[in-house]
């Protein structure tokens, strides 16, 4: 860095203490830990980190990377297996300092700071006997996930938590600070909610929230390979006939100790357990190697995933989808495409192939053009989450996962007629391989670009789905 950029960084540092921000450079104390990110494959070494406690931080941090030619990267949750939330020379802000979640039980509104996880946004509302659309695996970031959509255990009641995003605080590529609502900036509210990663930092976001009935039921189960035709022949019947209070994914992996590779299903039901343990019946009739399910108090639920989703080693997630009834011939031949992939890649035994099967009636509700988000539709999502820990296993664990989203998603072509049913894709799974705007935006792509150019004109925040929109 030369002496002109050291003076102005330490400008910044002095102007940023008064909110007790910070700004770190390598080798400070607590540079190294911002660095680090749920995929070790993720992480590299930005030149500066701030670490803002509020809006007025994040806008100077932006203007002074801007002024100075440093590439800006933005991280929330650090869940990013592609890197949008890294990078190597640039600013990195590093939302760390902003998990404060706010609860107005009267109004059931939750207001959740920009860089809060699933798990703050849960304990916070649980004590007020409230929940939201968060994610399964609560130490995800609510940045990430909601400005991409979100899909969630609550989705086949509530929809996507951008169908439950009230209001959220930005900071602009140019430094403003907008609040965006259906009526303030609405035209903003609409692109942040799909695009959203793409148009600012989020500093807050507002929630509906709702009356959550407690305790509830879920929990992992794991069955030998033979049964996956009963398994598949469960879910797809939950599908097509759950109210919304009911939900599962099921999926394939080899949990520890053991590493041997199951059929997994995580049940999740918004009731008591006498009434879920009969409307389970049929899966937990099937003599599951492992069962884990229990009675717990909501705030629970989004840590069912965790044990399959710990932090570490090489990763990287593939997202695709399907359209239940899922076909038995073809989930045995996923299954098989699976067994084939970790026999011949033992370090990928850790990688997880999951089926979400969240109802999306309640998605469908909302028409395909009232937020940039372009992917409702009755197909439910598919996630390969491939972990693996030498380095030299990256191309092939990467290109399987590739060829098999490929795969995949032929078999739903086959479903889907036209884009008016959804784009097929959830960014939010690394669209890594999205070609192009239209792929992840679909029918709103014309739209989402006219208001990208409004406004991040010179494509700022260019990281993930952000390297599509042209510079
Ligand atoms: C284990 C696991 C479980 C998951 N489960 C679910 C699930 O149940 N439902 C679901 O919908 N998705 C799920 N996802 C996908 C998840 O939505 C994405 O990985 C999401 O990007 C994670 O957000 P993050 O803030 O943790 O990640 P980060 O890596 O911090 O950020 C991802 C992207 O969002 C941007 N970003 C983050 N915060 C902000 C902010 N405040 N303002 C502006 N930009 C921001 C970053 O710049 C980056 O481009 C899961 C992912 C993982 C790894």
């Amino acid at each position: 860095m030369g002496g002109q950029v050291t003076d102005a960084v330490d400008a910044l540092k002095s102007a940023l203490e008064r909110s007790n921000s910070t700004v770190l450079l390598p080798g400070s104390d607590g540079y190294e830990q911002s660095l680090k990110r749920w995929a070790e494959s993720a992480e590299k070494k930005a030149a500066i980190v701030v670490q803002p406690t509020c809006a007025e931080a994040v806008s100077r941090a932006i203007l002074f990377a801007r002024e100075h030619g440093f590439e800006i990267a933005v991280k929330g949750g650090g869940h990013s297996t592609s890197g949008s939330s890294s990078t190597k020379g640039g600013l990195l802000v590093d939302l760390s300092k902003m998990r404060n979640v706010t609860v107005v039980p009267d109004g059931k509104m939750i207001i959740a700071e920009g860089g809060t996880i699933w798990e703050d946004v849960d304990l916070a509302a649980s004590e007020h006997g409230l929940s939201t659309v968060g994610g399964t695996v609560n130490h995800t970031g609510v940045g990430g996930l909601t400005l991409g959509g979100g899909y969630g255990w609550l989705s086949g009641l509530y929809g996507l938590t951008i169908d439950n995003l009230l209001a959220v605080e930005v900071v602009l590529a140019d430094g403003h600070i907008l609040n965006a609502t259906e009526d303030e900036n609405p035209d903003l509210f609409w692109a942040l909610r799909g695009a959203g990663q793409s148009f600012g930092v989020a500093t807050s976001f507002t929630f509906r929230g709702y009356t959550q009935r407690d305790p509830v039921w879920g929990g992992l189960l794991a069955f030998t390979t033979d049964k996956l035709q009963s398994v598949v022949e469960f879910a797809n019947n939950l599908a097509e006939t759950t109210d919304g209070q009911s939900a599962i994914v099921i999926g394939f992996a080899a949990p520890a100790p053991a590493r041997k590779p199951v059929v997994l299903a995580v049940a999740f039901y918004n009731g008591p357990k006498a009434e879920a343990e009969e409307y389970y019946k049929p899966l937990l009739n099937l003599n599951p190697v492992l069962n884990r399910t229990s009675d717990m108090p909501y705030k629970q639920v989004n840590a069912m995933l965790n044990g399959v989703s710990t932090h570490g080693d090489r990763k990287t997630q593939k997202g695709t989808a399907f359209m239940p009834p899922l076909s038995q011939t073809f989930a045995q031949s996923l299954l098989d495409d699976y067994l084939a992939f970790v026999r011949g890649v033992p370090d990928a035994i850790a990688s997880v192939f999951l089926f979400e099967y969240f109802s999306q009636k309640k998605v469908i509700e909302i028409s395909q053009t009232a937020m940039s988000f372009a992917n409702r539709g009755l197909h439910s999502n598919i996630l390969l989450g491939l972990r693996w820990t030498d380095k030299d296993n990256d191309a092939v664990c990467r290109e399987w996962a590739r060829t098999e989203a490929k795969k995949i998603d032929a078999e739903l072509k086959k479903h889907i007629q036209d884009s008016r049913d959804g784009v097929g894709q959830y960014g939010n799974y690394d669209g890594i391989d999205a070609a192009n705007a239209w792929d992840l935006f679909g029918v709103n792509t014309e739209r989402v670009l006219a208001l990208k150019n409004k406004y991040d004109p010179t494509n700022v925040f260019r990281k993930g789905a952000g390297r599509l929109f042209v510079e």
